[in-house]
C-alpha cells in the first residue's frame, strides 16, 4: 500500500477503491491514429473528438471537478478527493484530459473571481470539455513583462470593444472561450489592465492563425481581435483589477493548482518507460541497459525523480510551509526541467537510432523521445520561464533584491 493510500481516510479509501476499478474497466481503447503527448500539441479533429469523449466520461463518471461545488458542476467534495483521482490517472496510463487551460486556469479564476452567474455558466463546460478553453495572456511584445500587454478594451457604454493581437495561444484552434487579458487605460501599468472572458470559436472580430513548433507540429496560435464586441457581463471581476486577477491564473498555472490530471501524473511512469528502452534498445549488440554508465545515469535520474516526489510530499505538511506557496511554486520549474532531462537521457540510451523522427520504421518508440525532447523546451518557457520562475522563487519566497 503507498504512503497515500495509508493516509486515506475510510471514505477516502473507499473513493480511491471506486476510481482504481472504474479506471481498470473503462480504460479507452487505443485510438487508430497517434495522440499527442500533451494537451498542448492536439492537432486533428479527431484527437479532439477522442480526447474530449475521454475527459467527457471521466466527468459523468466523478472524477473530473470533484472538490469543486455541485452549484457549478463539480462533485461538492470536501476532502481534496480530487488529489485521490490524480494520483489514480498517473498509475492508470490513460489519456490526458484535453481542457488543460479550462481545468488548470480557467476554472479556478473563476472561481475566485467571477459572479455567482459566471461561475454557473462557465465552470460546467470546462469540466465536461463541453467547452475549450484558452489563454490570450502573452503578446508579441508582452511574455515574461506581462503587464506589458498591449491589447485594448474599450468601454462603449454596456459593450466593450477589443482590438490587438495575443501569440502562443494553446488550444485556441478548437477553443470556444479565451481568458484575457486587456489594457483598459494607458494611464497606469498594472492598474491600466482589466480581465475578460471572450468568445472566440466563430466570433466576429477574431482570427485564429496557427504556428508551427520545431517538432512540425502546431498546437498554438496568433490570435488577432479586430473590434470584437463583447457584453460589459465578460468582465472578470473590476475594471484594473485585471492585473491581480491574471495573478491568481499564473498562481495556478505555476504549481498551485490541484486541478485534474496534475503534475504528480508525469513523475509517476518516466523511470520505468526509461528502463524499459534501455533493455529494448541495443548498444554494441547487447542491451543498453547493460551499460554502466547508462546504468548510473539512470540510477541518478531515478534519485532526482525521488526527490521532486518528497518535495512535493513536504508541501502538504503545514509546518514546513511557512511561505504558503513555497513548495508548490517549484513545481512547474522542477517538473519541466525534470521532464527535459528524461527525453534528453533516452536519447542517450538510444544513441544513433535518436536521429530517426515520426514516421520512420526504425525509429525506437515511434521517436516518442525525440519528440518529447524537443517539446520540452516549449515547456521551460510556457506559463514563465525557468529564468523567470527563479526570479520569482528567488523574490517572494526567499525575500532577496528585486531584479530590474
Ligand atoms: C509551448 C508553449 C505554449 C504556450 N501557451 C501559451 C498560452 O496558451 N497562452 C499564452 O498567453 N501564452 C502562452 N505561451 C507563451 C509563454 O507564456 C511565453 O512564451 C513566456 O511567458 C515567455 O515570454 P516570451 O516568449 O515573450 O519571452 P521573453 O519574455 O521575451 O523572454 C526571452 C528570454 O529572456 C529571459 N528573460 C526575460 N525576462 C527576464 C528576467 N527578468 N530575468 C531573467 N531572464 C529574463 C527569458 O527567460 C527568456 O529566456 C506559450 C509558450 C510556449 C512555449
Amino acid at each position: 500500500m503507498s504512503e497515500a493510500e495509508q493516509k486515506d481516510t475510510p471514505e477516502q479509501a473507499e473513493f480511491r477503491a471506486y476510481v482504481r476499478k472504474w479506471l481498470k474497466e473503462n480504460r479507452p481503447a487505443k485510438p487508430g491514429f497517434r495522440l499527442p503527448q500533451s494537451p498542448l500539441e492536439v492537432m486533428t479533429e479527431e484527437q479532439r473528438q477522442y480526447l474530449c469523449a475521454w475527459q467527457r466520461k471521466c466527468y459523468d463518471a466523478g472524477l473530473v471537478g470533484v472538490d469543486i461545488p455541485k452549484a457549478y458542476g463539480g462533485g461538492g467534495a470536501t476532502d481534496k478527493r480530487q488529489r485521490i483521482v490524480n494520483q489514480e490517472l498517473g498509475h492508470a496510463d490513460v489519456p490526458f484530459f484535453i481542457n488543460v487551460i479550462g481545468l488548470g486556469m480557467a476554472a479556478p479564476t473563476i472561481l475566485v473571481h467571477g459572479t455567482e452567474e459566471q461561475k454557473r455558466r462557465y465552470v460546467p463546460g470546462i469540466l465536461s470539455s463541453d467547452e475549450i478553453w484558452c489563454q490570450g495572456f502573452s503578446e508579441p511584445g508582452a511574455g515574461s513583462d506581462l503587464a506589458n500587454s498591449q491589447t485594448f478594451a474599450e468601454r462603449k457604454g454596456d459593450m466593450w470593444v477589443i482590438n490587438g493581437h495575443k501569440v502562443w495561444t494553446s488550444l485556441a484552434h478548437f477553443a470556444s472561450w479565451m481568458i484575457l487579458l486587456c489594457r483598459t487605460s494607458r494611464d497606469d501599468k498594472y492598474k491600466g489592465l482589466s480581465y475578460f472572458i471572450v468568445p472566440i470559436k466563430g466570433a466576429k472580430g477574431v482570427t485564429v492563425r496557427p504556428l508551427i513548433k520545431i517538432t512540425g507540429e502546431t498546437g498554438f496560435n496568433e490570435v488577432l481581435f479586430e473590434n470584437l464586441e463583447v457584453p460589459d457581463t465578460l468582465r472578470l471581476d473590476q475594471v484594473g483589477n485585471g492585473w491581480n486577477v491574471a495573478m491568481t491564473t499564473l498562481l495556478y498555472e505555476r504549481g498551485a493548482a490541484e486541478s485534474a490530471g496534475g503534475a504528480e501524473r508525469s513523475l509517476t511512469s518516466v523511470v520505468d518507460r526509461l528502463v524499459s528502452l534501455g533493455k529494448r534498445v541495443k548498444r554494441d549488440g547487447r542491451p543498453a541497459i547493460e551499460d554502466e554508465t547508462l546504468r548510473d545515469r539512470i540510477v541518478q535520474f531515478a534519485i532526482k525523480g525521488e526527490a521532486i516526489k518528497q518535495t512535493f510530499r513536504r508541501a502538504r505538511v503545514p509546518a514546513l510551509t511557512a511561505h504558503p506557496m513555497r513548495i508548490p511554486l517549484q513545481g512547474k520549474l522542477i517538473g519541466s526541467e525534470f521532464s527535459q532531462l528524461a527525453s534528453a537521457l533516452a536519447l542517450e540510451i538510444e544513441g544513433p537510432a535518436a536521429n530517426y523522427y515520426m514516421g520512420d520504421p526504425k525509429a525506437p518508440d515511434g521517436a516518442a523521445w525525440p519528440l518529447a525532447y524537443m517539446n520540452s523546451y516549449g515547456i521551460t518557457i510556457a506559463a514563465g520561464t525557468s529564468e523567470v520562475q527563479r526570479n520569482i522563487l528567488g523574490e517572494r519566497v526567499l525575500g532577496l533584491p528585486k531584479s530590474k
